[in-house]
């Protein structure tokens, strides 16, 4: 037996991708799965992105490109987060990198040692943690109950922080819950975090243009801790580009130089097409946006479905979620029930009997944080939505 490293050893596999997965391979062996598990829009790329893309490969832009971005693509970043935060990066405090995953990566890797604590609202981004295991850092979990919305208290935060506290990282509209902070409540955060003056946030802004609930509010742009906070975003969710992989961070100059070192030695640029493509993306405003309009639009109308069928389930409990495309219910009346051969003891246990039973693919809320959910991802269409949610409450209603 190969005798890997305990780094390796000690990371868990991405629960999302992993269901995904399986939900791939009982479909090849011919089982009607509908996935319901990883959260990615079931859009098309806009058509002008993709000319871009098509463009960039006809002028032969295929060799290496900058470390952290073409210029072009960092300026046209720069100007995105001025048009739609009102915010003022210069090219050089952005690093693009391949997807907002690597950009989180790069920056955990980047600013914590081992030991340090990063403090981390639950439910949580699934990769949030392992990434902190993978620096070496300590991840200390604080919950935001169904009851508040899943959201926490400046209150919760301060009563964990220490010496060692590092980061606070988080994600509004938040994967999983889709809840999304106000500006009230970021502002209350800044305020606290004013008063720590070496704790950094990593603010995970890669659901901004899904929101039901208007413009979205970055936690950046309160002065009194705007020069500690690194945005992540990227293109995968706003422009349904999942698969072209580039996301990007924006933050102090330092941190960005860090990336740029870290990225260059890991991966170098990503893809040159990508990026090119990427400037199209960046360079079209959302808010004018047919297909970006359209998307948010089918999303909020399949929110408002899926939460309606859900709540002709007895025994599930769901927040109203104010973006993303996620829902999270709350399953905990099915624990200890049964349909005569297996016995449910935690939401795993749930999701394996859906996946077995009804052929639905969800992911267990363990993978977030939480053990007494399951998220449910509605990137997909009417028609799937309906039919699953038929079957979950089928199976739902076998268990005694
Ligand atoms: N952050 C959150 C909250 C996410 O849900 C995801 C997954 N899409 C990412 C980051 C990573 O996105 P990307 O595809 O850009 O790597
Ligand atoms: N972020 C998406 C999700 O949560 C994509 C899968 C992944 O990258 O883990 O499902």
């Amino acid at each position: 037996m190969i005798k890997l490293s305990d780094r390796i050893n000690q990371l868990a596999e991405s629960e999302t991708l992993a269901m995904t997965r399986r939900s791939r391979e009982l479909r090849s062996q011919g089982f009607d799965v509908i996935n319901l598990s990883i959260g990615e829009p079931d859009f098309n790329t806009p058509e002008h992105v993709k000319a871009a893309a098509k463009d960039a490969i006809d002028k032969n832009c295929t060799h290496y490109p900058p470390v952290p971005g073409y210029p072009e693509l960092r300026q046209s970043i720069a100007r995105k987060m001025l048009r739609d935060n009102n915010l003022v990066y210069s090219p050089e405090q952005i690093v693009v990198s391949t997807g907002a995953k690597q950009s989180l990566a790069n920056v955990i890797m980047c600013m914590t040692n081992p030991g340090d604590e990063v403090i981390i609202p639950a439910p949580y981004w699934v990769s949030y943690k392992e990434m902190i295991k993978l620096s070496g850092a300590v991840g200390v979990f604080i919950e935001g109950k169904i009851d508040q919305d899943f959201k926490v208290t400046p209150e919760q935060i301060e009563a964990v922080i220490t010496p060692k506290s590092k980061l606070f990282l988080f994600s509004s509209p938040c994967n999983p819950t889709g809840s999304v902070y106000t500006r009230e409540e970021l502002k209350a955060f800044a305020d606290l975090f004013a008063k720590y003056p070496d704790l950094y946030i990593i603010s995970d802004e890669i659901y901004e243009h899904i929101s039901f609930v208007g413009h979205h509010e970055s936690i950046a742009q309160f002065a009194s801790i705007h020069d500690r906070v690194i945005i992540i975003n990227g293109l995968s969710k706003g422009f349904a580009m999942t698969g072209w992989r580039l996301g990007f961070m924006a933050g102090p100059l330092e941190i960005a130089k860090a990336c740029d070192k870290l990225q260059g030695q890991v991966t170098s640029g990503t893809c040159s097409i990508t990026q090119k493509a990427a400037i199209a993306a960046f360079d079209t405003d959302p808010s004018t946006s047919p297909d970006i309009q359209n998307m948010v639009a089918a999303f909020s109308y399949r929110r408002d479905l899926a939460l309606a069928l859900l709540k002709e389930i007895p025994g599930l409990r769901t927040n109203t979620p104010d973006g993303a495309f996620y829902l999270f219910p709350e399953v905990i009346k099915y624990y200890g029930k049964s349909d005569g051969e297996r016995i449910i003891h935690s939401g795993s246990d749930l999701c394996d009997y859906l996946m077995d039973t009804a052929y639905v693919a969800i992911v267990p809320g363990s993978a977030f944080g939480s053990l007494d959910c399951i998220r449910i991802s509605y990137a997909t269409s009417e028609d799937q939505l309906r039919e699953a949610i038929r079957r979950i409450a089928e199976a739902l209603a076998r268990l005694k």
